[in-house]
């Protein structure tokens, strides 16, 4: 079967103003770090340094939430919520103004498709500070009592896999609930936090409401660790949330804490096919698969397992890998060398546990991070590939016969993020979501997001919920 050939379609890069160097946020300025290196930001795709980075130490970190602190009882917590309101609306139609640039330069840092920075990431960033928006004069309808509080401080840290939604997630329902921030994006994709910082002088935020300090996990740690930090938030890792978790345990600080997953995507014989493959596809090649709630965990029932595989393998023949920029682009850049590491060793295991890996033909770019869709088969609930999340283009396949054992099997993980059940019957997908330890059941749909909908995990996934009115009481006390 011949396929058709594409022209290249690169967007543009010349909207971005990528500056060499970049200070610390803080009180409201672009200020040089005191007390650390900088480091670089480099492009994924091509290893191609962006800018160079200042590293915030402890001193530094001290400095912005002694100006979060400040702007909290000085401006942000006094103010009435129709005024914060005000400002967070603003933010929102400066992220939509700005969208191309924020995609083009969050698809540079971060390697992922400028088809999904610009149509998925960056919109939703919007929607999340319009949504909160709204909520900042209605806070005594938020479930938390009829005079609901700030907690004061917010300490945030957030991944690399969506950084700028990620950050929306963060600082919008933060600020709305009247908190003042202090966040640190991960190291290895800050550039768009640095524009949001510059959007907030643009809105003519206060100064000291909003502060951005970037650098690596020492960084991070000072930050959760501040004995003026009240609350914490933090997504990425189950090792490091443990570790945040213990650090904070005693203290009076509130925490939610987002983690990792293996989530189940469950095919039953009778779901409508070409959807579910695209699905699948969606499912665990969206982002890289660098996505926590991803689908990783494919369970095909056995009567549908044969069709299932060969019509999935020749989808992902069509799967374009390559340039993040290329608007025909489906899979981008994997984020670091670091994680390519992992998501080799980890596909190794599964090689040397028996299981059965296959990916299309498919020419990857000599320079920058790169791995091929990859689907494993022949796959044992005890194999790692199984059970660890890999956080890459990898899809590890396990099948069913009954409705019971699809769920014991997608129940049989420490994680609980996500699910997805694909079937025609309603009442199935009912009875399977109330079975399913997962904080969100997707029905012949999956990695869909919304910002009026809670987002969160059981289990080893984590605590607490991000999202909706749920994600808005996290930062309000009792
Ligand atoms: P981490 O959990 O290390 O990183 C998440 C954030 O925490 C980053 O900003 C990181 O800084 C920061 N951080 C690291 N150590 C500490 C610490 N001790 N205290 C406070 N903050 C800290 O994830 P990795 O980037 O190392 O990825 C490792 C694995 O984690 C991935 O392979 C994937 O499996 C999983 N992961 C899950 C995510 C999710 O959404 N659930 C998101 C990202 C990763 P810095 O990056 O600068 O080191």
């Amino acid at each position: 079967m011949s396929r058709f050939e594409y022209a290249p379609a690169p967007e543009s890069r010349a909207i971005v103003d990528i500056k060499s160097s970049y200070g610390l946020y803080i009180n409201g300025q672009f200020v040089e770090a005191t007390d650390g290196k900088p480091f670089k930001t480099i492009s994924p795709s091509s290893e191609e340094v962006l800018a160079d980075v200042s590293e915030a130490g402890p001193a530094d970190v001290d400095k912005a939430v002694k100006a979060a602190r400040k702007a909290f009882e000085k401006v942000w917590g006094p103010m009435a919520g129709r005024d914060r309101a005000k400002y967070l609306f603003r933010i929102a139609r400066l992220i939509q103004e700005r969208s191309r640039e924020l995609a083009v330069l969050e698809s540079l840092d971060n390697g992922k498709p400028i088809r999904e920075s610009r149509d998925v990431d960056i919109p939703l960033v919007a929607a999340h500070f319009f949504y909160y928006a709204g909520w900042a004069d209605k806070l005594e309808y938020a479930g938390a009592g009829d005079d609901p509080q700030p907690w004061g401080v917010a300490g945030q840290v957030i991944p690399w896999n969506f950084p700028m939604l990620m950050l929306a997630w963060k600082i919008a329902p933060a600020l709305a609930a009247g908190n003042t921030v202090v966040l640190k994006p991960a190291e290895t994709t800050p550039l768009t936090a640095l524009a949001f910082a510059e959007i907030c002088q643009q809105a003519d935020l206060p100064p000291g409401v909003v502060n951005i300090v970037t650098g690596a996990g020492r960084t991070g740690q000072a930050l959760v660790e501040h004995p003026d930090v009240n609350k914490v938030a933090f997504t990425g890792s189950t090792a490091v949330g443990r570790a945040i978790a213990k650090s904070v345990a005693g203290s009076d600080k509130a925490v939610t804490l987002e983690l990792g997953g293996k989530a189940a995507n469950i095919v039953f014989e009778d779901a409508p096919i070409d959807q579910t493959i695209e699905g699948i596809v969606n499912g665990i090649f969206f982002n890289q698969g660098h996505v926590c709630c991803a689908g990783s965990r494919l369970l095909v029932q056995e009567s549908v397992y044969d069709e299932v595989l060969a019509r999935l393998k020749r989808r992902m023949g069509t799967l374009r890998v390559g340039d993040p920029l290329d608007k025909n682009t489906d899979i981008g850049a994997i984020n670091s060398a670091a994680q390519l590491a992992k998501i080799r060793e980890l596909s190794q295991v599964g090689e040397d546990e028996g299981a059965e890996r296959w990916s299309p033909e498919c020419e990857l770019p000599p320079q920058g991070y790169w791995f091929p869709p990859t689907v494993f088969t022949g796959v044992s609930q005890a194999h790692r590939i199984a059970r660890e999340e890999i956080f890459g283009p990898v899809l590890s396949v396990l099948t069913f016969r009954t409705p019971q054992e699809a769920v014991e099997k997608a129940n049989n993980t420490p994680f609980g993020l996500s699910a997805g059940i694909w079937t025609d019957k309603g009442s199935r997908i009912l009875w399977m979501a109330n079975q399913l330890r997962a904080g969100v059941v997707w029905a012949n749909t999956f990695n869909r997001f919304d910002p009026t909908s809670p987002f969160g995990g059981y289990k080893e996934s984590g605590y607490g919920r991000e999202g909706g009115r749920h994600g808005l009481e996290a930062y309000l006390a009792h």
